[in-house]
């Protein structure tokens, strides 16, 4: 069941600026704390950026605002200056037509400005914590009107160590104020706050981003980490992308990605928690201007992130967690445009794909990497595409003049063209192309799902057959399990001396089952695939830790 907005009832000057904004109905953060925070009680949100919170406090805040008698009301904190203004610039967009005075203080900026749009007299006051405390301290902040205070992701603001101020400037404000807290997580830390400083808060919950992923494309590539770059660089060749956001793991990574991509010839800036607030500024700045056409982050750095135009997100690394995925996806496709969302999966990482295709209960389809004679053919196809542009133009007097002096000069015309494209090309070559290696095989469970042998029983006679990279799909080492059969992964593999009668003896001996009762096996370089009947899967995983193969200790885990 949807609720519609009417159902709110707010007043009609927010919802005129709703139905503007083109919103039809509430998100299901909006839905549960509208209504709440109305009621004037204390409340959690959890919830990410994306769902809406922003709405979901900011419109009861300004539903309940009076007087407008320029006194500060309501108090919004907000960990950083980028959020504190998205938030600010959000509030003032709903309260268009009730003429509301929304002020954004920070630190990083003159005090003067602030100072004096205070004294003018503001209805709401969307702040970071250092700049309040600054600016209480200089008496120039008066929180003795505050109805509402908004502690807007209150786990980036513990992480950025920001708590105590938080806590000073609760305890500023009326004892008898309505408090809202918006955080992703609830740590500890955040927690002890709500119990000291809320009365009875009432919870809401938003399990999962409601982020539309019908709009965005997802691809996945299968391919081996130290393919990654190359396969980045070739994709970037050849889609066409505008504004690409790339998810590494690390503050590490991502330097050294966007250091490895621009050199490549593809200019890249690194997003994460090392950079200066001013810094990051910039660097967003450059982003949204489309001054850098590729941007790498990790998700902490990436919070809050709210540009609308990303036309690709990659996934240099898959998340653990398929939530994350969900969100870092959810920053393309959006404002009605169609986004492309790219996964890059290592063979060990299929357990992955089903888990995201599991939890978003949507495919991701499997692409073909562009080979180098794609890009070769794209990039001449494209120069030519240029050239015919410039042809309609006819633009172009002086160049024309240097061409009838080099014809003037003796040369064949032809050549002359062809050396003038020569040097246009020039710049192709700090992008050298190479191919990558296919991964021969699939993710298990696609195969599982796209090819069953007819009446073939893989069976013991296949124990033992371990393959190299590349050569396995002929044989189909992965196709279907036998009926009745459940495959376990080991952590163990070649690489560890593993051979198939030693996974026989260790598991039939602990778990006290027949080695006959064990089916095929599968030996990798770094793990092994055990079939063993559905019916004995506890039975064998309950001895986890017994297993012994050699000096290696092994579990066995459901593939
Ligand atoms: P937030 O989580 O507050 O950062 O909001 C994420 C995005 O969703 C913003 O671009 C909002 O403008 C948009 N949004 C918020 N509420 C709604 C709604 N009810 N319907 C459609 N879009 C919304």
């Amino acid at each position: 069941m949807t609720t519609e907005f009417t159902s709110l009832n707010l007043r009609p000057e927010l919802m005129q600026a709703i139905a503007e904004l083109g919103y039809t109905e509430p998100t299901p953060i909006q839905e549960g704390m509208i209504p709440l925070m109305l009621t004037g009680v204390d409340v959690i949100g959890q919830a990410q950026t994306g769902t809406g919170k922003t709405a979901a406090f900011a419109l009861p805040i300004l539903h309940q605002l009076e007087s407008f008698s320029r006194q500060p009301h309501a108090l919004v904190l907000a960990p950083t200056r980028e959020l504190a203004l998205q938030v600010a610039s959000a509030m003032n967009e709903y309260g268009k037509h009730l003429r509301v005075r929304v002020l954004a203080v920070y630190g990083g900026q003159p005090y003067a400005p602030q100072i004096n749009n205070l004294r003018r007299g503001v209805d709401v006051i969307v702040g970071t914590p250092g700049r309040l405390i600054d600016l209480m301290e200089r008496d120039v902040l008066d929180l003795s009107g505050i109805k509402t205070i908004v502690l807007d992701e209150a786990d980036e603001m513990l992480n950025m160590g920001f708590i105590e101020d938080v806590e000073k400037i609760l305890a500023a404000t009326p004892a008898e104020r309505q408090t809202a807290l918006f955080s992703a997580t609830l740590p500890t830390r955040i927690r002890k706050l709500a119990e000291r400083f809320m009365r009875e808060p009432q919870s809401v919950t938003v399990k999962r981003p409601t982020l539309t992923l019908a709009a965005t494309e997802q691809r996945y590539y299968y391919l081996h980490e130290s393919d990654k770059l190359t396969a980045v660089t070739n994709l970037l060749e050849i889609e066409d992308a505008t504004s690409v956001l790339i998810f590494a793991r690390t503050r590490a990574e991502t330097g050294l990605l966007a250091s490895e991509l621009t050199q490549r010839g593809f200019p890249a800036e690194a997003l994460n928690g090392d950079l200066e607030q001013n810094a990051r500024e910039r660097i967003l700045g450059r982003f949204r201007d489309n001054q850098i056409k590729v941007l790498v982050a990790t998700d902490v750095a990436a919070r809050g992130l709210d540009i609308d135009d990303i036309s690709h997100v990659i996934n240099y690394q898959i998340p653990d967690d398929p939530e994350v995925y969900v969100h870092r996806i959810g920053r393309t496709g959006r404002a009605g445009k169609t986004g492309i969302a790219i996964s890059l999966f290592t063979p060990r990482e299929k357990r992955r794909l089903r888990d995201i295709e599991a939890f978003t209960k949507q495919p991701l389809t499997l692409g073909k990497l562009p080979t180098a004679d794609d890009i070769r053919a794209r990039r001449e196809q494209k120069v030519i595409d240029q050239m015919k542009v410039w042809l309609g133009r006819g633009r172009y007097q002086r160049e024309r003049e240097m061409i009838e002096q080099l014809v003037a000069d003796g040369h064949e015309l032809i050549e002359v063209a062809a050396a003038a494209l020569k040097l246009a090309r020039a710049g192709e070559k700090q992008r050298p192309v190479a191919n990558v290696a296919e991964v021969a095989e699939r993710p298990a469970y696609q195969s599982e799902r796209g090819f069953t042998r007819g009446g073939e029983r893989g069976s013991r006679f296949e124990r033992g057959f371990t393959s190299e990279r590349g050569e396995r799909s002929s044989r189909g080492g992965r196709q279907s399990h036998e009926e009745g059969m459940t495959r376990l992964k080991m952590s163990k593999g070649k690489l560890h001396g593993v051979r198939p009668n030693d996974i026989v003896g260790t598991i039939a001996h602990h778990a006290e089952i027949p080695g006959s009762a064990i089916g095929k096996i599968r030996i990798e370089e770094t793990f092994s695939l055990v079939d063993v009947p559905e019916v004995l899967v506890d039975k064998v995983i309950l001895h986890n830790g017994n297993y012994r193969i050699g000096k290696h200790k092994f579990a066995l885990e459901r593939a």
